[in-house]
């Protein structure tokens, strides 16, 4: 569901509420962990294309829930202002790209945990994310906030507006 900049603000407060909840910590903690161990057993290859991360020029977008956003910035100590984020709409990228790197590495989001271009990964990637969000939705309805599914970038200038 696409959704518009004022109406995603309008959940932000709340999604920075329940990120606070230990649930939200376990559940990421948890798929985290399940994502570590896909990759051990399906060893995708990785040949640091930047692909991942420069979204517009490989035709690749990541999408993921405000919930998720609010716990990512929530493990860092300084999050990316409206105008770094509107300059990564500019470029393609992502903001948090930094010299060719991730620049959050040790904090990123489920998504690009699970993103490989190695299409021999294809399969077992959709079905991991499919399962994850299943399980991120029922939380938000155990927890009582709104469910959007939106685009990166879309999100964190909602969040740092
Ligand atoms: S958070 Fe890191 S890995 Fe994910 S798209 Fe941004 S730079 Fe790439």
């Amino acid at each position: 569901m696409v959704n518009g900049a004022a109406e995603l603000s309008q959940h932000i407060q709340a999604w920075r509420d329940a990120a606070r909840d230990p649930r939200v910590d376990a559940l990421m903690r948890e798929l985290e962990s399940q994502a570590q161990e896909q990759l051990r057993i399906h060893r995708p290859v990785c040949l640091a294309s930047g692909k991942c991360c420069n979204f517009e020029q490989h035709g690749h977008s990541m999408w993921m829930t405000g919930l998720e956003v609010a716990w990512t910035l929530s493990q860092l100590s300084s999050a990316p202002t409206s105008s770094e984020v509107a300059a990564s709409v500019r470029l393609g990228n992502c903001p948090f790209l930094a010299q060719g790197m991730c620049g959050i590495h040790q904090a990123r989001p489920l998504g690009c945990r699970a993103y490989f271009c190695d299409q021999a990964g294809d399969g077992w990637q959709e079905a991991m994310m499919e399962s994850w969000l299943g399980r991120i939705r029922s939380l938000h309805t155990e927890l009582e906030v709104a469910y959007r599914y939106d685009e990166w970038r879309r999100l964190l200038g909602a969040f740092s507006a």
